[in-house]
């Protein structure tokens, strides 16, 4: 019997809408070539729906999502107003303990990087910490944030880790910053090194968050898997995108033990929105990694290699990698690709 997943989509801000509609259509395509069905539920969320909803995140969506096997995510606008909705990833992340967010920075051919041939992942912790944005004003100009680390989710996110490292290089780098946040890093260097234990063939290594900063520049290649805590891996990961070729190309999962949501790892871009120019790329890898986490390897790579051979013939390329064509030349290329396939 054909399996058919049931998939959310939710469009996004900005930009996120036209590299949604380009995405599902190459999804679309790699269905007609696999033996799978893909039951595609449209959910309204992000900053859009705030005047008719009063939220973010309808109640309708939630259930949406309960009922779905993953999410493919549009990029979401978040007001900086301090009454605005929490984001609708960092809700969905909670909602769906989604614990563990990936994000494989790797070159691309005929794409501008810092150094060739280079193939990473960031491990972030997804759940806790300071990007949470739990914080306060406790007085006039005085602001607490929290930055809450606990040995339990430090412990999910090593262990996702680890296994992943043991499906690669066999290299995993925690990242902190002990020295000075000794409680709160220290708790997670605790959970990372009891987690090493059960990893004896993965070789471990640290280093704080400045030095891992100037070293993703100065040797990114000497990184496999790197775990870390959730801002410090915002932060890093946004780094080892362009050091890798740039935000338009690089995808994020979120994985938590029963579900899974997919997006780019750039955000809603504003400034593009409707202009069909932006570079479709990161979220049609982040389609990929859904149906790689759904067991669909197959399809899964049907769509990287027809990514991989567009970016290789280099005749195709947005503005962002140096050339004049539109998110649908790049996408129907990709879906051309995958039909030759
Ligand atoms: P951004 O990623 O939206 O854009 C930064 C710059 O990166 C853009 O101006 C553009 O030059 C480039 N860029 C991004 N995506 C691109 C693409 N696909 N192709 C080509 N170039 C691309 O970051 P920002 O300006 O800091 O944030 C804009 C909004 O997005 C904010 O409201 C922010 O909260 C939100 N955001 C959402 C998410 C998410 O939904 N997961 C993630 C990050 C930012």
């Amino acid at each position: 019997m054909t399996k058919t997943y049931k998939i959310a989509i939710l469009k996004g801000d900005g930009i996120g809408p036209e590299i949604t509609e380009a995405t599902v259509k190459v999804l679309e395509a790699v269905q007609e070539k696999s033996d799978f069905k893909l039951d595609l539920l449209y959910g309204e969320a992000g900053f859009h729906c705030i005047e008719k909803h009063k939220t973010n995140l309808p109640e309708e969506t939630i259930t949406l999502l309960r009922h779905t096997d993953a999410c493919l995510k549009g990029p979401m606008t978040t007001s900086e107003e301090t009454d605005a909705p929490v984001s609708v990833a960092v809700k969905i992340r909670k909602i769906f303990n989604l614990y563990a967010n990936v994000r494989p920075c790797r070159t691309f051919p005929n794409v501008e990087s810092l150094k060739p041939d280079l193939d990473f992942v960031v491990v972030r912790e997804n759940t806790e910490g300071l990007y949470s944005g739990a914080e306060f004003l406790a007085a006039p100009g005085v602001g607490i944030a929290y930055r809450i680390i606990t040995t339990k989710a430090s412990t999910r996110v090593a262990e996702f880790a680890f296994k992943l490292a043991r499906k690669r290089k066999k290299h995993l780098t925690y990242i902190h910053k002990g020295n000075i946040l000794r409680i709160t890093d220290g708790i997670f260097k605790d959970a990372v090194k009891t987690a090493a234990t059960k990893y004896p063939d993965v070789a471990i290594d640290d280093l704080h968050i400045d030095a891992a900063a100037m070293q993703l520049i100065k040797k990114p290649e000497t990184f496999d898997v790197i775990v870390t805590t959730n801002l410090f891996g915002d932060i890093l990961s946004d780094e080892a995108a362009q050091v890798t070729g740039g935000l338009g190309l690089t995808a994020g999962a979120n994985i938590g033990d029963t579900y899974g949501m997919f997006e780019p790892v750039h955000g809603s871009a504003p400034k593009y929105t409707g202009q069909n120019r932006v570079n479709p790329i990161a979220i049609i890898m982040a389609a990929s990694m859904m149906l790689d986490h759904l067991g669909e390897h197959e399809a899964a790579a049907k769509i990287e290699a027809a990514v991989i051979d567009v970016l290789s013939e280099g005749r195709i390329r947005t503005p962002d990698l140096g050339g004049t064509a539109t998110t649908t030349d790049l996408s129907n290329a990709v879906i051309q690709k995958i039909c030759q396939l």
